[in-house]
């Protein structure tokens, strides 16, 4: 059997975040990311015209109206995923298992849900940012798969560095 050495590991791990954050986002986030781009077009009073999984479409307003629809499809997003990091906190919490290797398994997904929702969660607000402020550079951002890829990876390799750290901090035992 081959041993991994640390760091390798956690490169390995940070990569496992990273396509597992794009499916996560692609699955479950972007619609809840939609519906807040939907609730602002309601609550502002612009048409929507159609929306599905991963888009939406509507009438286009030149003021700053554009600017809060824009925001809150990330910010809506962003909400979802930290209540569901809340419930992850909570909920792992709660798993006391008996064997050294429970232990060691429930050690390893909470590691990896908190980091995957913690990486979504930039993602998002990072969209936000700029579907809320420039909208040309986030469509060029949505387009370039490449880039997106990168950022995640990035976002997955600090999102797991902060989760190990938060973990290390928290744990009195
Ligand atoms: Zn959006």
């Amino acid at each position: 059997m081959v041993r991994l050495g640390r760091n390798s590991l956690l490169v390995l791990t940070a990569f496992e975040i990273s396509l597992l954050a794009i499916v996560f986002d692609l699955s479950l986030t972007s619609p809840i990311h939609e519906f807040g781009h939907f609730f602002a077009c309601l609550a502002l009073g612009v048409k929507v015209n159609s929306i599905g999984w991963n888009q939406i479409i509507f009438t286009s307003v030149s003021d700053w109206r554009q600017n809060i629809i824009g925001f809150s499809g990330g910010l809506f997003a962003v909400l979802f995923l930290l209540c569901l990091y809340i419930l992850s906190v909570v909920g792992f919490h709660h798993f006391q298992p008996q064997t050294k290797k429970g232990i060691l398994m429930i050690n390893y997904f909470s590691l990896l849900i908190k980091s995957i929702l913690l990486a979504d969660m930039m993602v998002q607000l990072t969209g936000a940012t700029f579907e809320g402020t420039a909208l040309s550079i986030y469509q060029l951002l949505v387009e370039n798969v490449l880039v997106l890829y990168v950022l995640t990876l990035a976002f997955s390799a600090v999102s797991l560095l902060a989760v190990i750290r938060l973990g290390k901090t928290t744990d009195f035992s």
